[in-house]
């Protein structure tokens, strides 16, 4: 599943095919995704100009020249595909599963954007940019951890009197926008704080260092997304995925990496999720 990082890399990847250019005509292969898509959706989009596309949590928000909003989610497995169309001619060269590829958006000027999901867990929807505060799956976003907003001080104020252990706190999207479990998992490693201690309980220093190696473990993870992009757009042009290095998720039994620590990842469940941490450093 996509989470943060991989949103924000497909925000980037789509930037030039998408920001400033105009939708000559949609192809909608299907009349839903994991929900019914907006009744003449091709249609209502065919001839609009994309002023910004932007991004909320793990939302691609395509501001549209009509004061609409197509708002765009990538579920388990979605992935957007930028392709040349050559003239007289419309053709997926590397495309592995065309029966997957829901929506094409053909772009004046000769790209075309398609957007392939095999598990149909994503969605769109277009939503009047007056209402897009408000929407459904707007409202009870959380901070944007990107948005130069989240320090210590904001933390101890959300985590305040809360006694959720501190990897759920982390994870509940109405406090804080985006974190999925991998990068929980990364961030309260590098911050030596126990996925099982209360939120509640944070101290203010503890609750700086968090803070900062969110940011960071969400900023590297771009980074490597932008590098990643950059071999794409020469490969197939698909976006989406790339491949980490992690230090502890998904490495129960390795050593710690922390420095000087001899301790051993391990694997834990919480609220029904994988937890890996080290017991040791992250006391
Ligand atoms: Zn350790």
């Amino acid at each position: 599943m996509p989470e943060l990082p991989e949103v924000e890399t497909v925000r980037r990847g789509l930037l030039p095919a998408l920001e400033g250019q105009t939708f000559e005509r949609v192809e909608q292969r299907r009349l839903d995704l994991r929900f019914a898509l907006p009744e003449r959706f091709d249609a209502r989009l065919q001839g609009r100009r994309v002023m910004q596309l932007s991004r909320r949590a793990k939302y691609l928000l395509a501001h549209l020249d009509d004061d609409m909003v197509l708002l765009m989610h990538l579920g388990m497995s979605g992935s957007f595909r930028i392709e040349d169309r050559f003239v007289g001619e419309f053709h997926h060269p590397r495309s592995n599963a065309p029966n997957h590829d829901h929506i094409v958006f053909h772009m004046v000027g000769g790209k075309t954007i398609t957007y392939n999901d095999p598990r149909r867990f994503g969605f769109m929807d277009l939503v009047g940019s007056r209402d897009l505060a408000s929407h459904k799956f707007m409202a009870q976003i959380g901070l944007e951890p990107l948005s130069g907003a989240l320090d210590g001080a904001r933390l101890l104020s959300l985590f305040a009197a809360r006694k959720a252990p501190l990897k759920a706190a982390l994870l509940d999207q109405r406090l804080i926008a985006g974190l999925g479990n991998i990068y929980v998992c990364e961030a309260l490693h590098r911050a030596r704080l126990s996925p099982l201690r209360a939120a509640g309980s944070l101290k203010k220093g503890e609750a700086d260092r968090l803070a900062s190696r969110i940011v960071e473990v969400l900023g590297e993870a771009i980074e490597v997304g932008g590098s990643t992009l950059r071999d794409h757009r020469q490969t197939d042009g698909a976006l989406g995925y790339f491949q980490h290095s992690f230090r502890v998720y998904d490495k129960e039994g390795s050593a710690c990496p922390t420095p000087g620590c001899a301790g051993v990842i391990q694997r834990i469940v919480q609220s029904g999720r994988s937890t890996f941490y080290c017991a040791t450093c992250q006391g």
